[in-house]
């Protein structure tokens, strides 16, 4: 649970992380916050737009539409990698969604599938739009993915969040498919790669190469749910194994 970021403070964020970011009109003060809260904070989600077009694209994201009032996230993330700032607040971005979800990323653990939608996302969520049509064919740009990688991962250094706290809209909501053309396994990955790496070289430390490969090592494998359950996996395990062993010794001392 967090307090939003200041607009100032996400600005520093995204451009730490060597973003290039565009500001859109008064995108500090362009939002939902009459409708409803903006916070506290709890993830990042990630969504496709489902356009093309720079400019036709970032307008439908600060403006909306007829049946959706803008803006529709904070962060547009066009094709050629620029993130662009159309709100900051609350925005029509998440929608409601699976509370369990919402539970599962507070606590940065395995996601269950969304199979509820009585969770007010646009409350809880930083939101970023990316240009692409979601029809499994539009090509995602590697500037495009790396942008999603930084803009999503400046957000988590921010708060002091890992990989898992970043989501896509599909798993939030039932009946959603974004985005398409990547799954979130991976870009988790490269996000929670991205925060390790950069905490070995912020660090101050010289670190040698393969010191610096297993931190980001370590830094990926806490922040993936996957193995995190794997891991609590082998730890009971060796606990099995462990109480065989006593059993044995047991079995062994008797019959001496
Ligand atoms: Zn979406």
């Amino acid at each position: 649970m967090a307090t939003p970021l200041t607009a100032n403070a996400f600005l520093s964020a995204l451009r730490a992380e060597g973003l290039t970011v565009v500001e859109v009109g008064d995108w500090r003060n362009h939002n939902r916050n009459h409708v409803g809260p903006w916070g506290p904070v709890h993830g990042v989600m990630i969504h496709h737009t489902v356009t093309s077009g720079s400019t036709a694209t970032v307008n439908l994201c600060r403006d909306g539409r007829p049946d959706l009032p803008g803006p529709l996230c904070h962060g547009v993330i066009t094709k050629d990698g620029r993130v662009h700032l159309v709100g900051y607040g609350r925005a029509n971005h998440a929608g409601p969604g699976d509370p369990d979800v919402l539970q599962a990323v507070i606590d940065e653990g395995p996601l269950p599938p969304a199979n509820e939608a009585t969770e007010d996302g646009n409350a809880r969520f930083y939101g970023f739009e990316c240009e692409n049509l979601g029809d499994g064919e539009d090509p995602w740009p590697a500037v495009q993915l790396e942008a999603v990688e930084r803009a999503a991962a400046a957000v988590c250094r921010a708060h002091g969040w890992g990989a898992a706290s970043v989501i896509g809209h599909l798993e939030w909501k039932p009946q959603k498919i974004d985005p398409r053309g990547f799954t979130m396994a991976d870009m988790r990955a490269r996000i929670a790669g991205h925060l390790g790496l950069r905490h070995a070289e912020v660090n101050g430390v010289i670190l040698s190469d393969d010191e610096a490969a297993r931190r980001q090592w370590d830094e990926a494998a806490r922040s993936l749910p996957e193995v995190r359950a794997l891991r609590d996996e082998v730890r009971h395990l060796t606990t099995k194994i462990d109480d065989l062993r006593s059993l044995v010794e047991q079995a062994l001392t008797t019959r001496r």
